[in-house]
């Protein structure tokens, strides 16, 4: 079988770019190695999305999304996707099989930017060092936690961890960058926050994480690193007529649901015209 588009990445901008295409009477599939949803299954409240009123859990909205893709017969494969070539068509091979498909979308988003210290990847594997919450919530024993990241995302998950019941505490080398209103929040629920210190050693002492930063040694549980995101392109892509990438896997300067999906929607339009 020949599908008309293949989706790699059930994020937002997958998940939209499928819908649309379905919409427009294609066969499609859509490919997913982890879950549904993507990164959004990290934020803690999304409040800039249409549709959600005063916001909304990323999970949340993840299963409104879930919902549309089952009402809509849109099948998501969880398989990961690690070859593409293309013959007469396109041919991609996944981590158990190889599928055909005219056209191809790559919504595979983005990858965390990794803390460069010589004892981090001891500490990822001793699950004492994180990249992505959901991750840390799932470990036990975690209650003091550093978050590595004075942005949008180090504050979400820095409010996120709190609700949980965590003790978190931020540190950052420069200023804090995230939106005034996160760090308002963050204030409110008496996150202790420090800037201006860059971190110059993390080791792991016994149990315990040991961050000493140019002003002082903090010692928790685990740290959970936000330190910005890289395109997650995951195999060889060329540049070539009936391939697209789209949302946070382009690289763009401004990574967002709704740009992600923008892009996705207005990709898929072109695919549907393309395949015409
Ligand atoms: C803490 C945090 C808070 C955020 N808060 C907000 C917010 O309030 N508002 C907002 O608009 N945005 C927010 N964002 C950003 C938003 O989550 C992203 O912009 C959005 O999820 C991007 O969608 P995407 O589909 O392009 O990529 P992603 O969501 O990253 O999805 C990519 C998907 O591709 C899959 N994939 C990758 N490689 C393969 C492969 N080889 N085979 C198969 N599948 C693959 C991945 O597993 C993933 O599911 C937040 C992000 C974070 C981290």
């Amino acid at each position: 079988m020949i599908y008309d588009c293949i989706i790699i990445g059930a994020g937002p901008a997958g998940i939209v770019a499928a819908i649309q295409l379905k919409r427009s009477g294609r066969n499609v599939i859509l490919f997913e190695k982890e879950k549904v949803g993507g990164l959004l299954r990290n934020a803690n409240l999304i409040e800039n999305y249409v549709g959600v009123g005063s916001g909304m859990i990323g999970n949340d909205l993840i299963e409104v999304f879930k919902k549309q893709l089952e009402e809509q017969n849109i099948c998501v494969v969880k398989e990961e996707v690690i070859d593409i070539k293309k013959e007469d068509v396109f041919e991609i091979k996944t981590n158990q099989n190889v599928y055909k498909s005219k056209t191809v979308i790559v919504a595979t988003g983005t990858i965390p930017k990794k803390l460069d210290l010589p004892e981090i990847d001891d500490l990822e594997k001793n699950e004492k060092a994180f990249y992505e919450i959901e991750d840390l919530i799932e470990v036990s024993d975690i209650k003091k936690v550093i978050v590595i990241g004075g942005g949008d995302a180090g504050f979400d998950y820095s409010l996120n961890l709190k609700n949980r019941g965590f003790e978190p505490e931020i540190v950052t080398r420069g200023e804090f960058s995230c939106l005034p209103l996160l760090l308002e929040r963050a204030e409110k629920l008496g996150i202790s926050m420090h800037k201006n210190q860059e971190i110059k050693e993390v080791k792991l002492d016994d149990k315990n994480v040991v961050v000493i930063t140019s002003e002082a040694e903090f010692e928790y549980d685990a740290a959970l690193i936000a330190i910005g995101r890289d395109p997650c392109l995951p195999f060889e892509i060329e540049n070539q007529e009936g391939l697209y990438i789209v949302g946070d896997a382009k690289g763009g300067k401004y990574r967002q649901v709704h740009i992600s999906t923008g892009d996705a929607l207005k990709t898929a339009m072109e695919v549907d015209k393309y395949l015409s």
